[in-house]
């Protein structure tokens, strides 16, 4: 007699369900530690060493984050990050050897949450991991009215800003971390509580991904909508706004 089991996908399999990194990386020795790492932490591993693999492994294999390595033959990892993005909504964290602003702020201008310059702790890396995927199961923040301030509206329900009536794409990211300033203008964040509260970080390090974040929402929303308190943090300035 056959017996029925539960729907493989269903909620009763889902926390019991291993969680799925994508590491895309060329460099051999790379990338056989991160998987090795990943794994003995319990994540279930798939690698991919070009771009073109990269698409269709993500495509395939549908993990919940991708560990993406900016310098690859092929499609390189922007181009990766950006199609594999326009697919859903998936956390990204970005290798990079070279500690370029622009390759970063390009990198996170096309959707990927976080970055790190080779070479980098692998503890390190298993903590960010972690973290983005703690932050990707969090709902979203759909409870909160707009906020209105001046000419900026932000709506936490559909995740649209509009400035001056018209709307401004922010990536994933860079929206979380505007709405947590917007929440209360004018009161100054240092970047180490900004990395707790949206990256979901509990130690202090990639603090520079917080400034590189703030770059791109200045440059999406003009310069003087994120006050800089120098040696301290950021805060949100409305008198541009009015
Ligand atoms: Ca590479």
């Amino acid at each position: 007699m056959l017996r029925t089991r539960p729907p493989r996908n269903g909620p009763t399999m889902r926390h019991v369900t291993r969680r799925r990194i994508a590491v895309v990386e060329d460099e051999a020795t790379i990338a056989s530690s991160v998987a090795a790492r990943l794994r003995s932490e319990g994540f279930d591993v798939e690698i991919a060493r070009d771009g073109f693999e990269a698409i269709d492994l993500c495509r395939a294999y549908r993990p919940d984050l991708v560990v993406l390595d900016l310098m690859l033959p092929g499609v390189d990892g922007l181009e990766v990050c950006r199609r594999i993005q326009s697919d859903r909504q998936i956390p990204v964290l970005m290798l990079t050897a070279r500690d370029s602003e622009t390759d970063l702020e390009v990198g996170l201008g096309v959707g990927a949450d976080d970055y790190m310059t080779k070479p980098f702790s692998p503890r390190e890396l298993v903590a960010r991991v972690r973290a983005l995927l703690r932050r990707a199961d969090r709902p979203a923040p759909a409870d909160g009215d707009p906020i209105r301030l001046g000419t900026l509206v932000i709506d936490p329900a559909t995740r649209i800003v509009t400035l001056e009536g018209r709307d401004v794409h922010l990536t994933a990211t860079e929206f979380d971390l505007l709405h947590w300033l917007a929440q209360t203008p004018h009161v100054v964040y240092a970047r180490r509580r900004l990395l707790s509260e949206v990256w979901g970080y509990r130690a202090g390090a990639g603090e520079r991904t917080v400034d590189s974040h703030v770059r791109a929402i200045r440059r999406k929303l003009g310069r003087s909508v994120i006050r800089t308190a120098h040696g301290i943090g950021y805060a949100l300035d409305t008198n541009c706004l009015l």
